[in-house]
């Protein structure tokens, strides 16, 4: 069985499998909900369902060839547009090879890791990208059967920016795409949406994945985590899967902190060296991500104490939420300092001894 890995959303999903069986699923559709809850997974999901060549009533069903290609993100008849950087190429042939070149590279990278960053600063679907997809509706499919099109973080598809003729023609498939065709839009943020595109499709909301799907989720993504470790991250990622994955972008920095707290603890004057002796940070990245896994620590552990709910942390069982917030207080000051390129281990010499005041003297 091998279908598009997807957590939460269960309504949503039935939702669409009872619009699909009876062959009322819109053509275009634009499926909103905050950063990280899955939007662009459910729009796969969905894509799979559209290309499962095992029945309407089994779809997707996860052995056929179309569920298999769909899921590898190798169906010739899938195609999922991201932002991208503008083209270098002049030439507007050249500049729909090159998006098309580019776009392959990143599928191949989501093949290998399917866990990706958010969209970059500059990044767009430009009249090059709107080219390509009008390009690609225009052939016949390759395996024969439907073909679906996937434009993710939609509030960047602007090719009016440089080629109204593009835009109208984009508009006019919008409007009216081939009956084979579906095209699943998605974005955090319908209101940037150009009205036009966004009123030719059929809104979908997602909402916030719930404390199981998160936590199932991570376990997926990140096996080697432990539960604790898991809840933590879940809780303060307030049903965003996305951003508790990102967090995690650092392996092991949870982890860390808690070595570094249970150090703090043992206190003694050698604890500044065994400090030192659990890693090196020497990587500026890498120690801010510490000191954000300390806050997350110790946020939970404050929230627990004073009966919030939630996870704390072994070296913090039954230290008063007030400890908590003080250290927390000592976290944030020392977050400020390595803004301000100060040493890591000069930061780390006076927050553990912050530490284990507050927390434990
Ligand atoms: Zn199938």
């Amino acid at each position: 069985m091998k279908t598009v890995e997807l957590f939460g959303h269960q309504q949503v999903r039935e939702d669409l499998l009872t619009a699909f069986r009876s062959g009322r699923l819109p053509q275009v559709l634009l499926v909103t909900g905050g950063a990280g809850v899955g939007k662009q997974t459910l729009s796969r999901w969905l894509a799979s369902v559209l290309l499962c060549q095992g029945g309407a009533a089994a779809a997707p069903c996860g052995t056929c060839q179309g569920c298999r290609l769909t899921n590898d993100l190798a169906h010739p008849d899938f195609h999922w547009f991201v932002p991208i950087l503008r083209p270098k190429a002049g030439d507007p042939d050249k500049q729909v090879e090159e998006v098309k070149e580019v776009l392959g590279e990143i599928m191949a990278a989501r093949r290998e890791n399917p866990v990706y960053a958010p969209p970059e600063g500059l990044t767009m679907h430009g009249v090059a990208s709107a080219r390509l997809l009008l390009k690609t509706a225009a052939l016949t499919t390759v395996m024969g059967g439907r073909r679906v099109i996937l434009v993710g973080d939609a509030e960047r598809l602007v090719p009016q920016e440089s080629s109204q003729e593009a835009a109208n023609a984009l508009l006019k498939f919008l409007e009216e795409p081939p009956a084979s065709t579906t095209v699943i839009l998605t974005t955090t943020d319908p209101g940037r949406v150009l009205p036009t595109i966004r009123s030719r499709a059929v809104p979908i909301r997602l909402g916030r994945l719930g404390p199981d799907a998160m936590e199932e989720g991570l376990a997926h993504y990140l096996p080697s985590l432990s539960a604790t470790d898991r809840r933590i991250r879940a809780e303060a990622a307030e049903g965003s899967l996305g951003r508790a994955l990102d967090a995690s972008a650092s392996a092991g920095s949870l982890a860390q902190a808690d070595q570094l707290l249970a150090i703090c603890r043992q206190g003694g004057p050698a604890r500044f060296e065994r400090v030192l002796k659990q890693g090196s940070f020497a990587a500026r990245g890498e120690f801010s991500s510490l000191l954000d896994s300390l806050a997350l620590t110790l946020g939970a552990a404050a929230r627990a104490s004073a009966g919030g709910g939630g996870s704390v942390v072994e070296p913090l069982r039954d230290v008063a939420p007030d400890r908590c917030l003080a250290a927390l207080g000592s976290v944030e000051t020392a977050r400020d300092s390595a803004l301000g390129n100060v040493n890591p281990h000069l930061i780390l010499a006076t927050l553990t001894g912050e530490l284990a005041e507050a927390l434990w003297a």
